[in-house]
């Protein structure tokens, strides 16, 4: 079993959100466990980005995250934004480190260049489904002599750098929350460190990264168990220690799935925008998996952040997923709400769902069609309603049955779910979508306007639901698609 012993280090953790989408609220919730587990032992904690994947970068995506962390009062000692001695925290600036260290592993024979094609890798793949293998590395390059690498790399052909798992045996380590888990080296695929494009991958990064940066815990969620007996043959590899692992359990739906926007708003942008207090947030944010005493405050569930550095304690988290209940979530944030004092609250509200910049866009869309100031709310109250709901005679186009509506909001929805939140990108989207579909304009945005306003009239609607917010139209989508679910079973 590999050593895993950073005693005595200073303790330094670190949360490493990659910027490819939305803050995620897992992010927060990983972020707070964390947080606590520095502040209470005199540690640092560190924000590193992870944007080695250049798939799936979305370059406004690092800002959300700083602003999102921020905004639930998680704050980083080392980062991208507030540096640091362990920089840079962003590893699209650390390529050469990754580079030589590619170098250090290919010298000691624990990695390999592979120069394998697509096509063959997808050629032995099949073979592997249809022998009913697992499918992996067949190791076709594992062993390949001097002169073929030499001539491979004289010809200049690509290749990727894999991990060399050994062949037999298994790895073991502990994870702090389970104990001891061991992996089959059958069971490990010889994993790609480094791209073709000279990028690392996850693995590599990550664990280089977690090493150079003095990392002594790593604390993150449980979907990467499978990915730490790699992790721990990497460090093997490098000759270096193994840091302690705390996989946390995946918060989950009511209906214990994995949580996902199909069935919970999963953005951060999405709570602040819709209302929530961030102290509501990572108050509920903490009762996920137990890490707080039952007796805090007389057993309210409220506590604060600095009331769960004093009292939470990690090891007492319990492995079965946490509920993200929403309801819940909401209560909480009703207590709080009803907490405050007047001047308070109006304060909050003038900060979010009324604030001036928000105000001042909405009047913007709206003065043009007005005769009275009094008007206001006629053409605005969807800016300020939590959902609406339209009635079928207002979303059903005439010439189109339920059935077949419901199927192309679904459509919207993921189109725009994928579609940069500006009139013109929207404008292009739900015209490509509609030219598709065979949906007319008209109808294709009259459906849009139902479902995001509530209505039949509306200002500009595009215009309007760019002011709206992207997590907020996208959770009122969602909101309706679930309600005529639930209509539909319940005509059953
Ligand atoms: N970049 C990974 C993520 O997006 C980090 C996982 C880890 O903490 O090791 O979650």
């Amino acid at each position: 079993m590999t050593k895993q012993t950073i005693s005595s280090a200073p303790i330094r953790v670190r949360i490493a959100p990659s910027p490819t989408g939305d803050p995620h609220v897992g992010t927060a919730y990983i972020g707070l466990i964390n947080y606590i587990y520095a502040r209470q032992r005199g540690g640092q904690f560190v924000l590193r980005i992870e944007d080695t994947d250049r798939t799936r970068f979305v370059s406004s995506s690092e800002q959300m995250i700083f602003d999102a962390l921020k905004w639930v009062g998680l704050s980083w000692d080392e980062g991208p934004d507030v540096s640091g001695p362990y920089g840079p925290y962003r590893q699209s600036e650390r390529t050469e480190i990754y580079r030589e260290h590619t170098e250090i592993l290919l010298a000691n024979e624990t990695a390999y260049r592979c120069f394998c094609t697509a096509e063959e890798l997808e050629a032995s793949r099949r073979e592997q489904m249809a022998a009913k293998q697992p499918t992996r590395y067949a190791g076709t390059c594992r062993a390949l002599t001097a002169e073929t690498i030499a001539a491979n790399l004289e010809a200049e052909k690509p290749f990727v750098v894999r991990l060399k798992v050994p062949s037999e045996g298994s790895t073991t380590f502990t994870d702090e929350l389970r104990g001891a888990i061991t992996f089959d080296h059958f069971n490990v695929d010889d994993q790609v460190l480094m791209k073709s494009d000279g990028f690392p991958t996850y693995h590599l990064a990550n664990v280089v990264d977690d090493h150079l940066m003095c990392i002594t815990d790593v604390i993150r969620a449980e979907e990467w168990i499978s990915s730490t007996p790699k992790h721990v043959l990497l460090y093997g590899a490098f000759g270096w220690e193994v840091p302690k692992f705390w996989h946390m359990p995946l918060l989950r739906n009511l209906d214990k799935s994995k949580i996902s926007k199909r069935k919970n708003p999963v953005s951060l942008v999405y709570y602040r925008q819709a209302g929530f207090l961030p102290q509501a947030l990572l108050n509920f944010l903490g009762l996920m998996g137990g890490g707080m005493p039952n007796e805090i405050n007389n057993g309210t569930e409220k506590f604060t952040l600095a009331e769960m550095i004093e009292h939470f304690e990690v090891k007492n988290i319990r492995l079965g997923g946490p509920v993200f209940d929403l309801t819940k979530l909401k209560w909480l944030n009703g207590e709080y709400i009803r907490a405050m004092t007047p001047g308070d609250f109006y304060a909050a509200l003038r900060e979010t769902v009324l604030s001036d910049a928000y105000l001042s866009e909405i009047a913007g869309l709206i003065q043009t069609r007005v005769e009275t100031l009094g008007q206001f709310g006629n053409l605005t109250h969807f800016f300020f309603a939590d959902d609406v709901m339209p009635a079928a005679e207002v979303f059903l186009p005439k010439k189109r049955t339920l059935e077949e509506t419901l199927a192309f909001a679904a459509e919207q929805l993921a189109v725009l779910e994928a579609t940069e939140w500006t009139k013109e990108a929207l404008e292009a989207a739900m015209k490509a979508l509609g030219e598709g579909k065979e949906w007319a304009v008209k109808e294709n945005f009259m459906l849009l306007r139902a479902i995001a306003t509530g209505g039949t009239m509306s200002p500009p609607l595009l215009e309007s639901v760019v002011v709206f917010g992207k997590a907020r139209t996208l959770d009122r989508m969602r909101r309706f698609l679930e309600g005529q679910k639930k209509l539909a079973g319940g005509k059953k």
